[in-house]
């Protein structure tokens, strides 16, 4: 067979988790290549909420996801790490010697020792809402996820949904839009209290409008909304001004592909022990958001220390036999070197 890449550990997702994955099995000489449904690196940082501070990473009190993003891209640049964009991985085949062929969708032939599924939520793909219409209007005026806040300035906003991230863009956005209508079926929330408390209070203070009902017609042409119309609630059918709408209706999670490898799954999930992050499967491991063991938090420190763990098994498999020092890179001239600096 021609055209197969090969590589020590062959990632499938690029998401936060698996580009730091990079950083722990480059830190033991693995090289890696990294294979991404999506046309960039970060995963849902990325693809869901680049703009959003998030304050649990640590030693950064607060940082953007997309900046999170970054500084992970600056960090495991000396690793040179291969990137392939837009390919699902679809198939994956054990070979004689040990090692693992994958199949992108495009039908690239990748080889390696170890492989490694960082593919969060699979195939993550927004719920639709029941909006008769609302095909047409799909990423021109309704979108699923904010890539810029800008592309809202000046618009009349309609978010639709009760959860953290619409909760969330409601108060984030209301400073850039001309005006945002918080549309969900009743008054209770699957949100955090205190964005609640704050979405009301800005009711108070008329800097924005909720609105109990569910919207039930959209108004417009050529892809660019002009109104909405909400049923339900307690003033009857309404139409509201909405050049832009923000449904959040949750995500389905589509595990794809990786469901027929054989692997054994948990609810969508891949079972890993917590000594190495290893499947059913030795050799393949699985980390972040797309494993299962008990006490799982999705958390990507969680994924972090995953990685780290798994590297070290990872080494073992790829070298066998090979001793491998524990060493930490504040003492290490070896590591540093790795490291460019010094
Ligand atoms: P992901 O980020 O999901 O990346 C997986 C990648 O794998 C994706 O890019 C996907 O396209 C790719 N992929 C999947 N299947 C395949 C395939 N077959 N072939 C090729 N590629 C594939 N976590 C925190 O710790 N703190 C927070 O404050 C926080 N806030 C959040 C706010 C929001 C709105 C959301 C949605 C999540 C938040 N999270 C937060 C959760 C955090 O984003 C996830 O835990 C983290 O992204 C998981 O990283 P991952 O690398 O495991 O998976």
């Amino acid at each position: 067979m021609t055209g197969i890449i090969s590589t020590d550990v062959l990632i499938v997702g690029a998401g936060p988790v698996g580009l730091f994955a990079v950083f722990e099995v480059g830190l033991l000489d693995l090289k890696c290549h990294l294979i991404d449904i999506l046309d960039k690196p970060g995963g849902q940082c990325a693809e869901l909420y680049p703009e959003k501070p998030i304050y649990d990473i640590p030693g950064w009190p607060s940082i953007s996801a997309q900046g999170l993003v970054d500084k992970l891209l600056e960090q495991v640049a000396p690793f040179k790490p291969e990137f392939t964009y837009n390919r699902m991985v679809s198939s994956l085949e054990k070979l004689e010697d040990g090692g693992f062929r994958v199949t992108t969708d495009e039908n690239e032939v990748f080889e390696a020792k170890v492989v490694v599924i960082a593919a969060g939520g699979g195939s993550f793909q927004p719920k639709r809402p029941p909006i008769p219409g609302i095909e047409p209007y799909e990423g021109k005026s309704v979108f699923y996820s904010v890539r810029r806040m800008e592309d809202f300035r000046g618009h009349d906003l309609v978010i639709v949904g009760g959860g953290d991230s619409a909760l969330d863009w409601t108060l984030n956005l209301q400073p850039v839009a001309k005006s945002v209508t918080l549309v969900h079926r009743r008054a209770e929330f699957r949100a955090a209290p205190d964005s609640v408390n704050k979405m009301y209070a800005m009711q108070e203070m008329k800097q924005l409008e909720f609105r109990v009902g569910q919207v039930t017609g959209l108004t417009g042409a050529d892809g660019q909304l002009s109104s909405a119309t909400i049923k339900g609630g307690p003033d009857g059918d309404i139409e509201v001004p909405c050049t832009r709408m923000l449904p959040f209706f949750g995500l389905t999670m589509k595990l794809g592909p990786i469901a027929e490898w054989g692997l054994n799954l948990h609810e969508n999930l891949i079972p890993v022990d917590t000594e190495k992050f290893q499947t059913s499967v030795p050799g393949i491991f699985a980390v972040g958001d797309i494993n299962w063991y008990p006490g799982k938090l999705k958390l990507i420190l969680s994924g972090f220390h995953e990685v780290a763990l798994m590297a070290q098994a990872a080494k073992r498999i790829v070298s066998p036999g090979e001793r491998i020092v524990f060493q930490y890179t504040t003492s290490s001239t070896s590591l540093q070197k790795k490291l460019g600096v010094s």
